[in-house]
């Protein structure tokens, strides 16, 4: 039976670390680390989202305000609101709940934030920064994942890995960190041919597509690590359960070591988020 990676173990050593770092600025420049999350219209998933990480923030010391924003509100408005946020000097993180309501454009958002205030790492100068191997703001999920991949190998070198799933959130990002760490890396998705066997070669499987319990032990070499990135929420007799990507029971008996959702990648990216955010301060110090 596989090691089971638990992500709200590790979340909590990653919160214990950015709570004495917050508490380090806090004595050393006389600042608070402060994040700004900004919230357009009443999505529930996204309304809960918001409030766990405000309430983590809150619980490792650090500043949080929110803003939230009717779903009718233009462009001109959200605009306005991230460029009263990137010229407050008491916020040192923005982050833009995604999905926005239709009628308001990502992408845009996404630029207008001060890419050193970008602590979910969508910035293009930040994408561009961890394409090219430079120091920046990495995004949340795939950087959780890293931490969990490094907490069962020491070295990653030289590991074939693959990454179901392209976004620009995860699987793209994802890709990029494990190149960094000397992994040789491919990028599954929904037009790979024979993905099963693409899969099967890998020492390290990540699954961020979307789909529940897609990967089921034909995909997995025995042996290997897989991390679940998917939250998938479907009904099983009237009750709504989360669910990853990877088909948990058939999986976990053949690898060396698995994720399981929940409690695997999700407290991750929250942790990763605070993390960013005090990165993030630190260097509008210097
Ligand atoms: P997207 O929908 O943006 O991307 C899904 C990717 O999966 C696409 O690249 C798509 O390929 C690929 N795909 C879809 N179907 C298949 C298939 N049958 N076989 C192979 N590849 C396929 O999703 P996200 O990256 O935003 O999220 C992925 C999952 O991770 C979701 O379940 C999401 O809820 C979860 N998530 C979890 C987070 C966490 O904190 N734990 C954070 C963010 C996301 P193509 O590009 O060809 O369409």
């Amino acid at each position: 039976m596989a090691h089971i990676i638990d992500g709200k173990e590790l979340s909590n050593q990653v919160l214990i670390e950015v709570s004495s770092e917050v508490e380090r600025i806090k004595e050393v420049h006389g600042i608070v680390p402060t994040l700004a999350v900004v919230l357009v219209g009443e999505d529930p998933a996204s309304q809960v989202y918001v409030r766990n990480k405000i309430k983590r923030a809150e619980e490792v010391g650090m500043g949080s305000v929110s803003h939230r924003l009717d779903a009718k509100s233009t462009q001109k408005d959200l605009n306005n609101l991230i460029d009263s946020l990137n010229t407050d000097s008491q916020i040192h993180g923005i982050l833009v709940q995604l999905p926005l309501p239709e009628h308001l454009n990502e992408d845009e958002v996404i630029a207008r934030i001060s890419p050193a205030k970008d602590v979910d790492g969508f910035h293009p100068l930040n994408v561009g920064a961890l394409a090219a191997g430079r120091e920046s703001l990495v995004p949340c999920t795939p950087q959780g994942c890293m931490i969990m991949l490094r907490q069962v190998h020491s070295d990653l070198s030289g590991k074939s890995a693959v990454v179901v799933g392209r976004s620009n959130i995860v699987g793209k990002p994802m890709a990029a960190l494990l190149l960094q760490e000397n992994c040789t890396v491919t990028i599954a998705h929904s037009r790979t041919q024979d993905i099963e066997a693409v899969c099967r070669k890998a020492d390290i499987v990540v699954a961020a597509v979307g789909r529940a319990k897609l990967i089921n032990s034909e995909w997995v070499r025995p042996g290997a690590t897989v991390i679940d990135v998917g939250i998938n929420a479907i009904e099983i007799d009237g009750k709504r359960k989360l669910m990853g990507d990877v088909d948990f029971d058939t999986v976990a008996p053949i690898a060396d070591a698995i994720s399981p959702v929940p409690g695997g990648v999700g407290p991750m990216t929250i942790a990763c988020l605070l993390m960013n955010t005090t990165r993030a301060a630190e260097r509008q110090l210097s």
